[in-house]
C-alpha cells in the first residue's frame, strides 16, 4: 500500500467515524489557495457554515478542525429549528498576510462547483468583504454587506443569543433572569465579545474582560467600564459566569479543577475539550453549561434569514427563541440526570431522525 493510499484510507475512516457525507479538498497553485470544505449532514437542508482562515500547523490539524466544526453546525441548525444541514470550510494560511481577492474568488469557484450543497459565511479570519469576493463567483454565500443586499455582520445576533442563553441559565441557578448585580468573565472581546460586554453592562452586570490584544482590551474596558484581567486570573476569579468568546477547548481537566463559576455560557465553538467527559464533570461539580452550539446560533439565524429573505424582524424573533430552547435543554438534563450537552444532542438528533423518516416515507 502506497503512502497516498494509506492517507486516503485514514481520511475516509475519519469521515465514517464522524458521520460526514463529503469532504472537498481545494488546491489552486495560481492563487495559493489550500482549503478544505466539509459537509456533515444535509438531511434538513443545504449545509451552511462559515469559512475559517487559520495558520494551521498541519493539514491534519486543519482537517480535524473542519470535521469537528461542521458536525457542530448540523446540531446547531437542528436544535434551532432551521432547515439547514451542517458544513464548514477552512482555508489554510495567515489571514493577515495570505489573503487576496483572487484567493477568495478562487475559493468561491470551488463553492460554486458544489451546486448549493454547501453555503458559506464569515468566521474567524474572514470578513464580510471576503464574502463579497466569494459572491462575485457564486450565490452560495451569506453574510455579505448590507449595502449589496445581505444581512451584514452576524456577530451582534450571535452576542444577543449568548446574552439570552446567559439569562436562561441565571434564571435556573438564581431563580430570576434579572442580571443586575451578577458578575461575568468574558474571555475574548472581539466581534461577538464586545457586543456581549455592551449588552451585559447595559443591565449593570459587573464584567471582567480578558484578551490577548492589549490595545483592544483597554479600549473595551474604557468604553463600557469593564474590568480588564490577565489570562492567568480567569479561572481563579470568583465570578458567577464564565463566558468563553475566543477559542474552543478552554473547558478541560485543568480549568474545571480551578473553576468557581456557577455557569459557563459563551460564543466560542466546541468549548468542552471532551464533550462527554467534561460535560459530565461540570454536571458533577454543579456548574451549569449552556451548550455552545445552541446559544451561539444567532449568527447562523441571521445567515438563514438572509437566504430565505426573512428580514431583521424574523431574525430577532428566531434569536429570542434561544432563551426557551436553553430552558428546554436544562429541563431535559435535570429530568434524565444527564449533562446539558448530552441533552442538547438528544434534542438535535431527534429532529434529524424525525425529518429523515418523513423524507423516506414520501
Ligand atoms: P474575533 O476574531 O472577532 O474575536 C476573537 C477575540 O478573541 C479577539 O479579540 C482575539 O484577540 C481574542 N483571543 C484570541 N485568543 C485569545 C486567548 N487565548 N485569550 C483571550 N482572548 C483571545 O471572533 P468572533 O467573531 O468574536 O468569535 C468569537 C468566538 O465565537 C469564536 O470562537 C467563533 O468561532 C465563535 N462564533 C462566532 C460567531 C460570529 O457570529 N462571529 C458565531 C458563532 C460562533
Amino acid at each position: 500500500m502506497s503512502d497516498n493510499t494509506a492517507l486516503v484510507n485514514s481520511v475516509l475512516d475519519q469521515l465514517s467515524a464522524s458521520g460526514h457525507k463529503k469532504v472537498v479538498f481545494c488546491n489552486d497553485p495560481d492563487t495559493g489557495l489550500k482549503a478544505i470544505i466539509a459537509v456533515h449532514d444535509t438531511t434538513l437542508g443545504p449545509a451552511l457554515g462559515g469559512t475559517r482562515m487559520w495558520n494551521y500547523v498541519s493539514e491534519a490539524e486543519a482537517l480535524e478542525d473542519v470535521l469537528r466544526l461542521s458536525a457542530a453546525m448540523t446540531y446547531k441548525a437542528a436544535i434551532t429549528g432551521l432547515n439547514l444541514g451542517g458544513g464548514k470550510a477552512v482555508i489554510i494560511g495567515d489571514s493577515r498576510k495570505d489573503k487576496s481577492e483572487s484567493l477568495m474568488r478562487s475559493f468561491g469557484r470551488f463553492i460554486k462547483n458544489m451546486n448549493g450543497e454547501f453555503i458559506t459565511a464569515e468566521e474567524l479570519g474572514t470578513t464580510t468583504k471576503d464574502m463579497e469576493y466569494i459572491r462575485m463567483e457564486t450565490e452560495h454565500v451569506t453574510g455579505v454587506p448590507e449595502s449589496i443586499g445581505g444581512a451584514g455582520n452576524p456577530a451582534p445576533h450571535t452576542a444577543k443569543g449568548v446574552f439570552l442563553g446567559i439569562k436562561a441559565c441565571v434564571k435556573e441557578v438564581f431563580g430570576t433572569d434579572m442580571l443586575a448585580g451578577r458578575s461575568v468573565v468574558v474571555q475574548g472581546i472581539g466581534n461577538v465579545g464586545e457586543h456581549l460586554v455592551e449588552l451585559l453592562r447595559a443591565e449593570n452586570v459587573e464584567v471582567y474582560i480578558s484578551d490577548i490584544n492589549e490595545e483592544r482590551l483597554q479600549h473595551v474596558a474604557r468604553t463600557y467600564k469593564a474590568k480588564p484581567i490577565s489570562a492567568d486570573k480567569i479561572f481563579g476569579i470568583g465570578a458567577d459566569i464564565y463566558s468563553p468568546c475566543a477559542l474552543g477547548a478552554t473547558v478541560n481537566n485543568s480549568t474545571i479543577a480551578k473553576m468557581k463559576f456557577a455557569i459557563i455560557a459563551g460564543s466560542a465553538n466546541n468549548q468542552l475539550a471532551d464533550e462527554q467527559l467534561h460535560g459530565q464533570q461540570l454536571l458533577d461539580k454543579g456548574i451549569l453549561f449552556a451548550p455552545d452550539y445552541l446559544i451561539n446560533a444567532g449568527g447562523l439565524i441571521s445567515c438563514y434569514s438572509e437566504l430565505t429573505g426573512f428580514g431583521k424582524k424574523r431574525t430577532v424573533q428566531l434569536t429570542e427563541n434561544i432563551y426557551d430552547a436553553t430552558r428546554e435543554v436544562i429541563r431535559l438534563s435535570k429530568k434524565d440526570n444527564i449533562s446539558t450537552i448530552k441533552a442538547a444532542n438528544r434534542i438535535a438528533e431527534k429532529r434529524i431522525i424525525d425529518i429523515k423518516k418523513i423524507k423516506s416515507s414520501f
